[in-house]
């Protein structure tokens, strides 16, 4: 079965009761025991529940996994994720990966023990170097957060196996649909499910998957212990969402191909991070190991440009947080998803002042450049310093 079959029919019948297709919500936290002392499948919602279950089933599917979990929120599948780790180990981290990964690293596992490195995966000279005998672990965002720096999935995730260290991908940005980092030797894959796979910014999510059976034992520990578990109701938004995936995406970079074009020929533009072009220079990694450059784009407004005015100035692209929705979001990375950085992370993690993201969405693409353009226009020569 295809990636877009699958997505719409499921791994397996949605309801072997009635024959609904579209599987049922649970709302039950308990079951009745059938007989004394024996332990059922399901037996208390937090360690087991079918629509989870499905859904789970089906994430498994998806990127090509034996295991797949879901939990309340992104955040949550990243921290199982960690949580496999010891007190004592250390984690290097893609240099711009989602701040707020940093933040739980810093917030919360340092004070466990687990230390952290941030790094430039682009290099794996500097990756080969940083490794040392604490180190467990390696977490890659690629294309990363938010200047889309291209990681070496593969080789990465080779160099680190090599020395008995685990790979963790945060794909996010691109999805299954268009990259699927198991495949490439990654160790566990993990999604903000709130981003792409609901794709109507309607509900948070996250998932986790692995083929590993040590790894999956952690990690289905961390729900059965700790919780943090995708609920009922929001299990029915993932799977109703992750249906039109395949055909939002198409859509959505389509549109995000447009608008780079459109940004190119724009004097208010200095730069342009997006792996679809062919000066990027992750631009043919990229291309070997996704489908697609996807549909998030950076870039660098001109400093003669008034930021805050063109923001302000936008009629229907909406600032805002998240990402990978039907809506088109631009976004202020330093005062927003990375405000969490140190000025001192942000200086390394290259994240300008005037640097804005934006994640496309399936709008009318005359619409969105028309927007662009009115706000560029209204933003010019508008800086009082
Ligand atoms: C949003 C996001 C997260 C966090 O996910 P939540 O669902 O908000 O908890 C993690 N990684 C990336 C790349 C993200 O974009």
């Amino acid at each position: 079965m295809h990636f877009q079959t699958l997505l719409v029919h499921g791994h397996e019948k949605p309801d072997k009761t009635y024959n609904a297709v579209i599987p049922p919500i649970y709302l039950t936290t308990t079951y009745r025991s059938e007989k004394f002392g024996k332990r059922e499948r399901f037996g208390y919602s937090r360690g087991n529940n079918p629509t989870r279950a499905y859904l789970e089933g089906l994430i498994a599917e998806l990127e090509g996994a034996k295991h797949g979990f879901a939990f309340s929120s992104g955040m949550t599948a990243i921290a199982a994720s960690l949580a496999v780790l010891k007190s004592g180990d250390q984690v290097l981290v893609t240099k711009n990966v989602y701040g707020g990964t940093v933040a739980l690293l810093d917030g919360f596992f340092k004070d466990f023990g687990l230390s952290y490195e941030l790094i430039d995966m682009s290099d794996l000279n500097q990756l080969e170097r940083a490794f040392n005998e604490k180190t467990k672990a390696v977490l890659i965002e690629s294309p990363s957060n938010p200047l889309l720096d291209i990681t070496d999935i593969e080789a990465v995730s080779r160099a680190a196996k090599k020395r008995g260290i685990i790979t963790i991908v945060d794909n996010t940005f691109l999805s299954p649909y268009l990259q699927r980092p198991l495949e490439l030797g990654a160790d566990i894959v993990v999604e903000s499910a709130t981003k792409f796979f609901s794709g109507h910014s309607d509900v948070i999510a996250g998932t986790a998957a692995t083929n590993d059976d040590g790894l999956a034992g952690k990690i289905g520990a961390y729900q059965r212990l700790a919780g943090g578990i995708a609920q009922p109701f929001d299990i029915y938004l993932l799977v109703r969402g992750l249906k039109t995936l395949s055909v939002r995406i198409d859509r959505q970079v389509e549109n995000a191909g447009k608008i780079v074009e459109f940004l190119q020929n724009n004097p208010g533009i200095d730069k342009i991070y997006y792996p679809g072009l062919a000066e990027h220079p992750g631009y043919a990694i990229n291309q070997r190991q996704s489908k697609s450059p996807g549909s998030m784009v950076s870039f660098l407004l001109n400093p003669a440009y008034n930021i805050a005015v063109f923001f302000d100035s936008l009629r229907y692209i909406t600032p805002g947080a998240s990402l990978g929705s039907v809506e088109t979001l631009i976004q202020h990375p330093a005062t927003g998803s990375h405000a969490t950085f140190s000025p001192e992370q942000r200086k390394q993690a290259g994240i300008t002042d005037n640097l804005i993201r934006l994640s496309a969405g399936i709008e009318n693409l005359n619409d969105l450049i028309e927007d662009l353009e009115q706000a560029l226009k209204k933003s010019i020569g508008k800086n009082s310093d």
